[in-house]
């Protein structure tokens, strides 16, 4: 694990820009600065090679190890969590919602700030999502959830004007982008290609996904075609604007950017997104040193969204790896559970961001190898063992499930934190399980033995 320290920087304070006795001014930036290297490959039970694979992730705040899992902070905060507290666990890398930072505080502010990770005070990695799952989703108040769920109208049957039980449309798609309502106050605000990247680079996170146009599994299959022609359409306008920015902004470190793929539910969609996001480029400027030249250059990598049942979510993932660049990056937007974890891994996923940990934690909800149990049970209150025997987390190191029963019972804020540091534990402990797994051949013995004993009845 690592501690990490915060020197304070003064060339990096908010409002001051780089001294004459900074040092020598930084290269201007170039995606030559962002890279993924391939490690071991993972294979099959039968000997055949799958999708799987461990690799590292560089950027200018740092390395991720892959598979990796990263934890969400979506307004600059992993909720009752610090960002000291987050390193301490092993968290490598967090994620950032653009939607919810333009609102609030505004994308300006974070880049007067020094960026995301200045601002909110943790010094590795940062991603951002584009925005475009919570304009779309929050706008037809359908949440991605449902669809993992399962639809409640069989999918791709129709209902492409769908909007939940008792919410109004809050977005309207159109050709060159969305209008939308804020969730916060109802004000109508309007998202592009071009805003959506510039937001980003305002925010400054090393990754930044491509604005995309979320379809749900109501959508029908004609709807999904036009969707899909339309993502590609912004996809192409996201780059364009990403190497325009890296041009213009040429002192901020490199932010790579990644394009989506969707195509919900079918395998021909799926496939052609791929294809499309694979041979898409665009002129950058090269920092390096060959003269200024412009560098055609494509996508960092790829984040996989959109529409997704559970039980097709490791089909839809090795469509994908199959149809990907071997040497980019692969990030699985929005998981939930241990099994999910081995799903995406074995088939090809590097990278995943999951809100579970904190969001169960704040009914009470802890993980251990055993399954998920609820804290506010009365047999905890006595208790006096840890949330988990032999967990290494700071909480499970020093306070018992009795005192965070309690903490629960009185309504202490604290007992989010307490919980929360275990879960995200026990979710980043896990995944460098499986990662150690593939490097010496145990994946499938590991995924035996863990999901057995996660999932096997409760007695
Ligand atoms: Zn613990």
């Amino acid at each position: 694990m690592t501690h990490q320290t915060s020197p304070r920087n003064p060339a990096h304070a908010p409002g001051t820009n780089a001294t004459p006795d900074a040092g020598p001014a930084p290269a201007a930036a170039t995606p030559r600065d962002f890279s993924f290297g391939v490690g071991s490959r993972l294979t099959g039970p039968d000997g055949q090679p799958r999708p799987g694979r461990t690799g590292t992730i560089t950027t200018p705040h740092g390395t991720i190890q892959t598979p990796a899992f990263i934890p969400v902070a979506t307004q600059a905060t992993v909720k009752a969590v610090l960002p000291e507290a987050m390193a301490e666990l092993g968290a490598q890398a967090l994620l950032a919602n653009a939607y919810h930072l333009y609102l609030q505080p505004g994308a300006d502010l974070l880049d007067e700030a020094g960026g995301l990770g200045q601002f909110m005070n943790w010094h590795g990695p940062t991603f951002t999502d584009s925005g475009g799952f919570q304009v779309m989703s929050l706008g037809s108040g359908f949440k991605k959830v449902i669809d993992m769920a399962g639809p409640k109208a069989p999918s791709g049957q129709g209902a492409d004007d769908a909007v939940a039980p008792g919410k109004e449309r809050l977005a309207n798609v159109d050709e060159d982008g969305v209008w939308f309502k804020s969730h916060l106050n109802g004000d109508q605000h309007r998202f592009t290609p071009e805003v959506s990247v510039g937001i980003q680079h305002q925010l400054g996170a090393d990754i930044m996904f491509a604005f995309d146009e979320l379809t749900t599994l109501h959508n029908s299959r004609g709807y999904q075609e036009e969707a899909l022609e339309r993502t590609r359409r912004w996809a192409q306008r996201c780059l364009d604007e990403h190497a325009r920015l890296t041009g213009e902004r040429a002192a901020k470190p490199y932010q790579a950017l990644f394009g989506v793929i969707q195509g919900a539910q079918y395998e021909d969609l799926r496939r052609q997104a791929c294809g499309d996001l694979a041979a898409m480029r665009t002129g950058f400027p090269d920092g390096g040193g060959s003269g200024g030249d412009a560098l055609e250059h494509g996508f960092d990598g790829y984040g996989i969204g959109g529409a997704l049942e559970k039980a097709n979510l490791g089909t839809i993932v090795g469509w994908c790896a199959e149809e990907l660049p071997e040497d980019k990056p692969r990030h699985l937007l929005g998981i939930s559970e241990p099994d999910d974890l081995f799903t995406s891994v074995e088939n090809g996923a590097d990278t995943f961001d999951c809100v579970s940990p904190t969001r169960v934690a704040r009914t009470g909800a802890f993980y251990t190898a055993d399954g998920r149990f609820n804290l506010p049970g009365a047999k905890y209150k006595r208790d006096f063992s840890p949330l988990e025997e032999g967990c290494d987390c700071y909480t499970c190191a020093h306070y018992t499930r009795a005192y965070i029963h309690h903490l629960i019972k009185a309504k202490e804020m604290v007992a989010h934190t307490l919980i929360s540091i275990h879960n995200e534990r026990f979710t980043v402990r896990l995944v460098d399980r499986i990662r150690v797994s593939i490097q010496d051949g145990t994946f499938w013995d590991l995924k035996d033995e863990v999901l057995g004993r996660y999932y096997a009845p409760k007695a």
